[in-house]
């Protein structure tokens, strides 16, 4: 049986049935299977590893703590992708299109969030006679460089609505601002923003907020919500560490590859990293500038993007069509995957990439949460109370797993 590089070798994601399954025209019988045997972004496999083995790492101080609910922290490291399916605002946090942003290091990318919102955010208001205008952005830049006072009314005004659905702004406030400025005295009569930044991802600008909000969990000793940002922190920093991640070819899409996004970061993974991958890592680091730190991570998985591409370019031109894909068992699903064999060439062909990624996942999440533990104090850990998830927690779970088996992703609907 032969299948071409562009045959999507899983479940879609976005659906309850097989995009596009070969094995739908003959042998073996095709069966229709629920989002739930799909597996995303490092697969829900890496994922759940990589937030154990993190755990693992921790000094005992923390491990206290972690390791009586490191099963908790591994079992919802996939929360973040499960919430791809209740919530619009998720999608972009998984990822960033770095190539949409000129050539690396991309420099004139403003590192810190609320700066990258003030380059990418449009200001419209609706003036007298009822006319929506631009007041700033796009082909009409701001009159002045952003001084202290822009930054300070931007950072009042604009950044907490970024996740809001309703992107209204105060007029009153715009107004006293644009006068003092010596702007505008137009009186308007609504006034709203506008933001690109979503549509390519907000991946590293997001760490940087779950960051700050594990700290403050840590200073207040919230045991709660320090497992749920654990958790979720975890499958962040996986995906930063995936190169596929950080680009708009995110799944092969642009250059005839469809499927290598899950050939590499699931499918490779699944085969190979229990039996094969050194998980040891070492104790976790104190980062100092942890801004630079994220971003750090998202570079060096862009610098790698090409080599993913074009070693499986190579090998799909060199190996035997009829031994790239094979059918495999998942869940009682026949499903379409690439070969075991096919598989162990191009990870090696990668000189270990696959395995050098998931490592510095596994270290840099460790890190990432001793550093939080470490800024908020070191806290006491051991005698901290783990509250039982409240009826109204309980309800929004098991809507999350509703909608995810439902499966209708919201957002981008592709591999992130
Ligand atoms: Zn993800």
């Amino acid at each position: 049986m032969g299948y071409s590089p562009g045959d999507d070798f899983f479940i879609h994601r976005g659906g309850t049935e097989a995009r596009r399954c070969a094995a739908c025209t003959g042998n073996p019988p095709c069966l229709r299977a629920s989002a739930a045997n799909y597996a995303p972004a490092w697969g829900f496999f890496a994922h759940r590893r990589i937030n154990r083995l993190a755990v693992l790492t921790l000094p005992p101080e923390m491990m206290v703590f972690f390791k009586p609910n490191i099963d908790w922290v591994a079992d919802h490291a996939t929360d973040p992708d499960m919430r791809r399916y209740s919530t619009t605002f998720e999608a972009p946090r998984h990822y960033i299109d770095l190539d949409n942003y000129g050539e690396p290091p991309f420099d004139s990318l403003p590192r810190t969030f609320p700066e990258a919102l003030l380059q990418y955010a449009d200001i419209w208001g609706v003036n007298p006679p009822g006319d929506t205008v631009l007041i700033f952005g796009g082909e009409r830049p701001r009159p002045f460089q952003p001084g202290d006072a822009w930054r300070r009314y931007f950072s009042r005004f604009i950044v907490p609505r970024f996740s809001y659905e309703d992107k209204s702004l105060d007029v009153d406030s715009l107004a006293q601002f644009l006068r003092q400025n010596s702007y505008d005295s137009t009186a308007w009569q609504a006034a709203f923003f506008r933001e690109s930044l979503s549509m390519h991802g907000i991946l590293p600008w997001h760490l940087q907020k779950m960051q700050r909000d594990l700290t403050n969990a840590f200073r207040r000793r919230d045991s709660k919500r320090i497992l749920r940002l654990c958790a979720d922190m975890g499958h962040y920093i996986g995906d930063a560490h995936v190169p596929l991640h950080t680009t708009s070819n995110y799944n092969g899409q642009k250059t005839g590859q469809e499927g290598i996004h899950g050939f590499w970061e699931s499918r490779i993974p699944e085969l190979f990293a229990d039996e094969q991958y050194d998980y040891f890592v070492g104790k976790p680091r104190y980062v100092d500038r942890t801004t630079d730190f994220f971003w750090e991570m998202v570079l060096a998985s862009n610098s790698m993007v090409d080599s993913v591409l074009s070693v499986e370019r190579a090998l799909r031109l060199s190996i035997p069509k009829d031994r790239q894909m094979c059918p495999d068992m998942r869940n009682g699903v026949v499903i379409i995957a690439p070969c075991r064999d096919f598989a162990a060439v191009y990870q090696t062909a990668l000189q270990g990439m696959v395995e050098r990624r998931m490592r510095a996942a596994i270290h840099a999440v460790a890190s990432a949460w001793y550093t939080a533990w470490v800024d908020a104090g070191q806290p006491k850990l051991g005698d901290m109370d783990l509250p039982i998830a409240t009826e109204e927690e309980q309800q929004e779970e098991e809507q999350m797993k509703k909608l995810f088996n439902a499966g209708k992703m919201l957002g981008r609907p592709e591999e992130h």
